[in-house]
């Protein structure tokens, strides 16, 4: 019913077009697309019975789709994987080499790179000049109407009480992500001054305040968080 009530939504959003649709190897659910393909991450089979993690989406080699949920996890572990690469997928290929395929594992690997591309987002966003550090130069950023998302450091709840921040948190735009001294690094990185710490920072280009949203989400459904979306009232 679930899988319906997805395409139905795809369908309603691109009616002149057709929509991708992918399957999950746990739990075996067609799951339609959006443009981003939040829902699903991708794994890429090697050739030796390896799979690694597809952090960026757009990694060469044979792909598969997980829902980031423990229990396709271990799905896709047992036999997901294996029915995929018709044939046996045994290791998990990660930075520095390889271990045995194992689900908790596989779920630290997915954290890992969900963490590893929010931070390559804010990097790139910094470096492009679309970031605001700290709590003054986001209430400059949201007066501008430039604040896309907000991103507030998982050691600085504080930053909560901004009213900017708030607005954020209730419209969805907001991301936990971090701690004050990470966020101070991409402004070392970038733009900014990076002080004793961080505690919160906006994302002023659409594009990867958006991306940096879908990752928080896909990692919100992995149930392992270190990025996750800040809900309303939290
Ligand atoms: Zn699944």
């Amino acid at each position: 019913m679930s899988m319906q009530t997805t395409i139905k939504t795809e369908r309603e959003r691109r009616p002149h077009g057709a929509f991708r649709t992918r399957t999950c190897v746990g739990c075996g659910q067609r799951v339609a697309l959006a443009a981003r393909g939040v829902d699903l991450v991708r794994l890429v089979l090697g050739t030796g019975g390896e799979v690694s993690v597809d952090g960026r989406r757009g990694a060469p080699g044979r792909g598969a789709h997980v829902h980031p949920r423990r229990a396709c996890l271990e799905k896709a572990c047992s036999r997901g994987l294996a029915r995929a690469a018709k044939g046996r997928v045994d290791r998990l290929a990660r930075a520095g080499g390889s271990e045995p395929l194992a689900p908790d594992a596989l779920v630290r690997e997915v954290r890992a790179a969900l963490d590893a591309r929010v931070e390559a987002l804010l990097v790139a966003a910094a470096r492009a000049g679309h970031l605001a550090l700290g709590a003054d130069e986001v209430v400059a950023a949201a007066a501008r109407g430039e604040a896309r998302s907000v991103v507030v450091a998982c050691d600085a709840p504080a930053e909560l009480g901004l009213p900017d921040v708030r607005r954020a948190v209730d419209e969805g735009r907001a991301v936990a992500w971090g701690t004050r001294a990470k966020l101070a690094r991409l402004g070392a990185r970038g733009v900014g001054d990076p002080g004793d710490g961080v505690g919160v920072l906006a994302i002023s280009s659409t594009s990867i305040a958006a991306a940096v949203r879908d990752a928080a989400r896909v990692a919100d459904a992995c149930g392992v968080i270190s990025v996750n979306v800040v809900e309303r009232g939290a």
